[in-house]
């Protein structure tokens, strides 16, 4: 049996290999390092992929959350609903433009923000919500959508971990994750379901005009040459991890069939287990792409069980031990623990599994049996 890596970037790397140096080393050659002809051709790529009128290329995907906001035109003081259960950037971004960050609990089986919670907190000062596409799976995307038109707020999708995830409305449109919003961001820091070789991220929408603004916000506020009309930033793309992102972007969907078939392997191995709560899917088949393989440990010792299965040199994670309204910037004494319940329960009992689209049967039956004879 192969090595089980929690994500196995060199098993994915050598299977493109020869079709990537040749690209890299392409690159290198123009020397067009920023801003090369690679950059335009992915993005045109990915709004196609993804079905969108346009993308922007920006340097990661906390960047690409912070400048949709500035993109939005928010001012301080003004609210911004998220999940409480989230990697820490996408309240981050809210914090550092000085806009309030409320956060809300989750749903139980999906791990996605709570849409009767959101309803709870909408506010006068309320502008935005930031639904998360956690672990892969879709947020409700349809309740969400309708709150925010009921109450005339911006949706900002965080889809660095659901890329090439679809949700279909009640109507019966379907979509990609990260175009179901305003506008939608990603991330393709290496470990996500569409990685570079380094950092990366982008910014979606249909607006022509909200395009053109944030446009200009990556590039220091320029629209004109040295013309500087709001304040910018400066987020790129670099051209080698554009060409490799587009390379890698023609096999996004296979990648997530490889994590999708991992991923019902483990179901069929741990499903009926009294301890275990296996990923729940609320959608169709298309509606989750299983960016990681989270399980909750019920009256059992999960910590133990982190300890075991690194012991026996099969790698996991927890995300996230620790609630973002515990987290000593993002508190607020207007907070009760009996908001976050769920959040609370679940960050003592999720373990992710390793997830990736190398997985072999033989390595999975190896964790389970593993996991299985812990909580014997
Ligand atoms: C990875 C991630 C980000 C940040 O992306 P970076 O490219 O690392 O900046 C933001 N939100 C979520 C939910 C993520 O998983």
């Amino acid at each position: 049996m192969k090595k089980i890596e929690m994500v196995d970037l060199k098993g994915q790397y050598e299977r493109i290999q020869e079709q990537v140096n040749k690209s890299v080393l392409n690159t290198i050659e123009s020397t067009k390092f920023v801003n090369g002809p690679q950059v335009k051709i992915f993005q045109e790529h990915l709004e196609d992929y993804l079905n969108v009128k346009h993308v922007i290329p920006c340097a990661n995907g906390t960047d690409a959350l912070q400048i949709a906001l500035m993109g939005l035109g928010l001012k301080p003081g003004d609210e911004v609903i998220t999940a409480d259960f989230t990697f820490a950037a996408t309240v981050e971004v809210i914090s550092l433009l000085g806009l309030t960050p409320i956060l809300v609990d989750i749903e139980p089986k999906t791990f996605n923000i709570d849409v009767s919670a959101i309803k709870k907190v909408i506010s006068p000062k309320t502008k935005a919500i930031i639904p998360v596409h956690l672990f892969g799976q879709v947020a409700d995307m349809d309740e969400i959508m309708a709150l925010a038109e009921k109450n005339n707020l911006h949706v900002v999708e965080d889809n660095a971990q659901s890329i090439g995830a679809n949700f279909t409305f009640s109507d019966g449109n379907k979509k990609k994750t990260g175009t179901l919003g305003h506008i939608g961001t990603t991330s393709f820091f290496p470990s996500k379901n569409l990685g570079a070789y380094g950092d990366g991220g982008a910014i979606f929408t249909d607006d022509d005009e909200l395009a053109h603004t944030i446009r200009g916000m990556v590039n220091h506020g320029m629209y004109i040459r040295y013309q500087h009309d709001v304040v910018g930033v400066n987020s790129r793309l670099d051209s080698v991890q554009a060409a490799i992102l587009d390379i890698k972007l023609s096999y996004l969907d296979f990648y997530n069939e490889s994590r999708k078939a991992a991923a019902l392997k483990y179901n069929q191995r741990l499903n009926d287990h009294p301890n275990l709560i296996t990923p729940f899917r609320k959608g169709d088949c298309d509606s989750h792409v299983y960016h990681q393989y989270t399980v909750r440990v019920v009256d059992g010792d999960r910590d133990g069980l982190v300890k075991y299965l690194n012991e026996n040199n099969i790698p996991c994670g927890v995300y996230y031990p620790i609630p973002l309204h515990l987290q000593k910037p993002y508190t607020s004494n207007q907070y009760r623990s009996e908001y976050f319940k769920v959040t609370l329960e679940v960050v003592d009992q999720v373990i992710s599994l390793p997830m990736h689209t190398e997985l072999a049967d033989d390595q999975i039956d190896f964790i389970t049996d593993h996991i299985k004879k812990f909580l014997e």
